[in-house]
Parts: C-alpha cells; structure tokens; sequence
C-alpha cells in the first residue's frame, strides 16, 4: 500500500525537474546574462554594394545576425574573436541554381529514378548540401529534385533544424513538364511502367494541381521546364521545343502567386522562353539561344537571368560535339548582349550536374566572357539575394543581415579565382569551415 503513494509523488518530482531547472535558466538570462557575441576580423573586406575594399574591418555577431559593422571598429568586451589574417571577407554566396539531389553520374546511363532509391539520393543530397556549403555557398536555390521527390524538402528542413550542415535551401520539388519532354525518361521500354522525374502536365488543370501539390508538401519555388531536352534543338537553327503556351505560363505563375510562391523557367531560348518571360517567371534559367527579342522581353519585364555557363561547356571528349560547340558559342554571344542590355543577371550553375562545391569556376567563365570582377560577385550576392527576395536577409554584410561570411586569399576583384579557394565559411554565426 505504501509503496503505491511513493510511486506518484516520485512521478511528480520527475516531471517538475525539467520546468524547475527551466525556470532558474530563463531567471539567469532575465537577469541580463549577455547574448553570445562573436567578432570576426580581417585584414580586407569587399563591400559588395560600393564595390570598394574596407581596411580591417570588424563584424559583430551576435546570435545569427550581424548586429555592427566597420573598420577598426572597438571589440564589445566578452566577444569571442576569431582573427583570420591576411585574407578578404565577403558576404556568403548564393547559387541560383543547384540540384543537391543530382550526382554528376546521373546524367550518364539509366536515370536515377530507376537505379537508386529515394532514401539513398537523401543521403546523397546531404553530403551535397555540405560541401556546397564549405565551397562558401552559404544559400542555393535548388532547383528541383531530379526525381527525388520532396527529399530536397526534406534536406532543406533537415538543415533548419540543425540536424546536418547545409547552405539556407530554397527547393523547387517536383519541376512541371509535358509528356515527351524534358524530364522524360527516353529510350525505355513502354510496357514497364517508369515514373517520370517531373510530373507530367498536359493540360492546364494539370499545371493548377501541380504547383497546388509542390506548395502542399513544402517547396518554396515553382520550376517548369518551358523549353524541352537537348535531343529536340534543331541542329541547324538550334531552336528549341517550346513546350508551354503563354496562358498555361499566365495559368502556372498565377497560381502560384496565390501560394506566395515565384516560378523559374529552364527554357533554351525560342517561343518557349518568350512565353516564360511574357508569361511573368522570375527567373529564366540557360537561355544560350535567346535573340535579342527574348533579351529586350528579359529587361522590359524586369525578370533575372540566371546564365549557367558552365555547364554546357564540354568536359568529356564525348560531350565534345560540333552541337555542344555551337551552344556554348552561342551562349557567349547572348551573355555578352545581356551585359550591354544590363539584364539583370544572377549566379546560377546547375552544380550537380558537376560535382558539388565546384562551382566557383563559374565566375572565371562570367569574367572571361566579359563581365567585371565586382559585377560577378554582385550576381552572387546582392543580386541573387533580390531575386530570392531575401535581400534584407542576406547577401551583404550590414547589420540586421545573418551573419553569412565567407574568406578569400589575396584579391578576388584582380584574381576571381580566389573564389575557387574559400578558407573560412560562416552561416547565421556558426563557423562551418576554417582552415587558417
Ligand atoms: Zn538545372
């Protein structure tokens, strides 16, 4: 008998311990413990917006956010300081257009739909998500899940919550395309039923209940696939197959502006990429066969261009075609019209499609095609943060902004390929790399 009056008081004890010791730590913070306070310094920092270097500059973090910024600023006392030297601070770079769901084995041989399990390319997209991130890319807007269903939701919440490292992702899900195009798996039996990577939307219903079922199961963006695959661009005119009218755009962009969602075209060039921009996208992805036409559409509708360069640029000698050849010619050619059109463009890779992390060549290309140190950097930054309406977030280091930092060696205005060797990475104030 007794022992049954024990048991409840010892039960109560147990489940009091917890608010007990919750309420003596909210006291002690009540009591104006301070907030934790990192400063970072260096000997250089790139302000992205004016485009000029500030000499030792001192960022104050406090939490995840910058709360002060400047040269040779005084050090709040109790900060933990973490000097890096001789090296060149930036604010983290974003890439427009990733795929962390994608391995660069993927595109060659059998689609993954049908070599590997959804649960493996989630393992595989969280080794992505890291080391795009300790390449500096403290963002990524993903731009769909190759077929890997929501797992890139999946990733991206994973990151938010602090179970894994990974750049702030912005995921796309399940792209929209049209039966026999792009995001179709060709070449296979048609007596054994495949799933698809994209969902197929023939009709405008169709179109309305995909981007109804992408919002429903947690992705931030809408992407569909305006133009088709590489296997239907004549090889004469190297046009495209258009693959969306300009109401099913109209029909898909306003759906999703009902969500509070933006949608991202891929589209080549052609009627499809005109009916992308007409239509009211935000961003238009590629494009290396865009006329002028479709390069004045881009300026006159204010939508961002997000170029992809180097991906198209042959790595294999059997990527080595005389097609290919002419793509990448042209895609030079429509990225240096743009510049002299000031599109408005913005850093995206398709890293993936390569190996993850490396994405940093793409700005060697930006510059070797003609585009200015600062200006390429800015496509990565303030820009890309514009286009992701997250330029009061990120993209800058200012106070109010997360404190996404990332270290360059030397001088990336006259050397961009210090890009290509991040040496300290910071995201909302914790360090993810340092090797000083
Ligand atoms: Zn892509």
């Amino acid at each position: 008998m007794k022992q049954n009056l024990i048991a409840p008081r010892l039960l109560l004890l147990l489940l009091l311990f917890p608010l007990l010791f919750h309420a003596a730590r909210a006291q002690e913070i009540a009591r104006g413990a301070a907030p934790r306070r990192t400063v970072v310094r260096a000997a250089r920092m790139l302000d992205v917006r004016s485009g000029a270097f500030v000499n030792n500059p001192v960022v104050v973090v406090e939490g995840d956010k910058i709360v002060s910024v400047g040269s040779n600023l005084a050090v709040p006392a109790g900060a933990r300081v973490i000097d890096l030297g001789d090296v060149t601070l930036l604010p983290g770079l974003i890439d427009c257009h990733t795929h962390v769901l994608l391995e660069p084995e993927d595109e060659r041989g059998a689609p993954p739909v049908v070599t590997k399990s959804q649960a493996y390319r989630t393992v595989e997209g969280v080794a992505a998500a890291r080391k795009e991130l300790e390449a500096g890319f403290t963002t990524l807007r993903d731009l769909d899940s190759e077929g890997a269903g929501f797992a890139d939701v999946a990733v991206r919440d994973g990151i938010n919550r602090g179970v894994i490292p990974g750049p702030r992702l912005f995921v796309s899900s399940l792209e929209l395309s049209i039966t026999a195009g792009a995001m179709n798996n060709a070449g296979l039996n048609p007596d054994v039923e495949i799933p698809d990577p994209a969902i197929i939307t023939d009709t405008r219903d169709k179109m309305i209940e995909a981007v109804r079922k992408n919002v429903k199961y947690g992705a931030d963006w809408i992407k569909i696939y305006a133009t088709g695959p590489m296997r239907y661009v004549d090889p004469v005119t190297l046009d495209p197959l258009s693959q969306f009218s300009l109401e099913d755009v109209r029909a898909i962009v306003q759906e999703a502006a009902r969500w509070h969602k933006d949608v991202a075209a891929h589209a080549y060039g052609g009627e499809g990429a005109k009916n992308a921009i007409r239509g009211g996208v935000r961003s238009l992805e590629h494009g290396m066969m865009m006329d002028d036409e479709a390069l004045r559409l881009l300026v006159e509708h204010g939508t961002y261009w997000v170029p992809t360069l180097m991906v198209y640029v042959p790595r294999t000698p059997e990527d080595d075609t005389d097609l290919r050849r002419k793509i990448v010619a042209s895609h030079k050619q429509v990225f240096q019209k743009a510049l002299r059109m000031n599109v408005k463009i913005a850093f995206g890779t398709d890293a993936g499609a390569f190996e993850h992390g490396t994405q940093a060549r793409e700005f060697q290309l930006m510059v070797d095609y003609g585009m200015k140190p600062v200006e390429a950097i800015r496509a990565a930054t303030l820009r890309a943060s514009e286009l992701l309406r997250m330029e009061r977030q990120i993209g800058t280091i200012e106070p109010g902004r997360f404190a996404d930092l990332v270290a360059v060696e030397g001088d990336p205005l006259a050397d961009i390929t210090a890009l290509q060797r991040v040496r300290f990475v910071m995201k909302g104030g914790e360090v993810y790399k340092s090797s000083r």
